[in-house]
């Protein structure tokens, strides 16, 4: 048994605090990395239509002995397959890559405001989801105005939004936002791509703890209650990442982390990214 902290979506479905990321991953190296990961003992994967590496994860999962229901597969639907026959479409091409039934979550991966399509793609997703071919729902890089149209136009508020999130941007106030309306907050880009690593606290805590600066930050993502999707292809920091069960931050720890916020992001802007020309 592995031993795994897991939080209940909005509609009862229970999913893993701790995943693996495998974006910019090359589909050679995918598979590889993935059965890495089911070994040293996450359960949920977190890919994309965009990242082309979804029959590279879905190899993974058909060579591994673990069984179907332990799994927890995400992938979004991209940017340029918005609308809803063409979410509907997309989800199919991306199931069949996995070579699933059915998939755990599917997230809309941008708002892409300008193309103005995310409220129809929501409406797919909500008919896969009442169809049973999906468990959960959601969104990725919404801000409060989209998640408020998604949800009256259609009244299904989405059990995830994954943002990016790390202690340079720490979303307190889209934090709150999706606790008042029940949603999880999965934070992408959780180690800010490496860049914080080298941080002097973060060296100073996880000397206290005897850890490394990446298990500190992401034990402060599960202190927080976010979900957590570390990518890394280096089976030692595979392993290290998932490593996160047997110590605790405390207080003055948390309020330290705080103070690293600067607002700096690693990735593009929800406002502008996926609009016509961007990509
Ligand atoms: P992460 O914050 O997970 O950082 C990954 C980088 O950190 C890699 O360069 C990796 O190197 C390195 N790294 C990982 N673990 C360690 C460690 N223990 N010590 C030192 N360095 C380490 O970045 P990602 O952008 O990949 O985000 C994680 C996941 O979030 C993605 O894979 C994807 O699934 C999702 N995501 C979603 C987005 C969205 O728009 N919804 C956008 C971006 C990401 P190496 O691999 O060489 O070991």
């Amino acid at each position: 048994m592995v031993h795994m902290l897991t939080v209940t979506l909005n509609n009862g479905v229970v999913m893993p605090q701790l995943g693996f990321g495998v974006f910019q991953v090359s589909n050679e190296d995918t598979t590889a990395a993935v059965a890495e990961a089911l070994r040293a003992g996450y359960r949920s994967i977190d890919t994309a239509a965009a990242y082309f590496n979804e029959a590279a994860v879905g190899q993974a999962l058909a060579e591994s002995d673990i069984p179907r229901d332990e799994l927890f597969v995400t992938t979004k639907l991209w940017n340029t397959d918005q609308g809803y026959d063409e979410a509907l479409r997309a989800f199919d091409a991306s199931l069949e890559k996995l070579g699933l039934d059915q998939l755990d979550l599917y997230l809309i991966h941008w708002p892409a405001p300008a193309r103005d399509r995310y409220v129809d793609s929501w409406k797919a997703l909500t008919r896969l989801l009442s169809e049973g071919r999906v468990r959960a729902i959601g969104v990725s890089n919404f801000w409060p105005e989209h998640l408020e149209r998604v949800i009256d136009a259609t009244g299904v508020v989405p059990a995830v939004n994954q943002i990016e999130l790390h202690p340079r941007l720490q979303q307190e106030e889209l934090r709150a936002f999706h606790v008042k309306h029940g949603i999880a907050t999965e934070a992408w880009s959780p180690l800010a791509q490496g860049e914080l690593l080298g941080d002097p606290l973060l060296a100073e805590i996880a000397a206290k703890h005897g850890r490394t600066p990446a298990q500190v930050v992401l034990r402060w993502h599960v202190q927080l209650g976010n979900v957590v999707i570390p990518k890394s292809v280096t089976p030692s920091r595979i392993a290290e990442n998932f490593a996160l069960f047997d110590f605790a931050l405390d207080a003055e720890d948390l309020d330290r982390i705080a103070g690293l916020e600067t607002g700096e992001r690693v990735g593009p802007d929800p406002a502008s990214f996926g609009n016509p020309g961007n990509p």
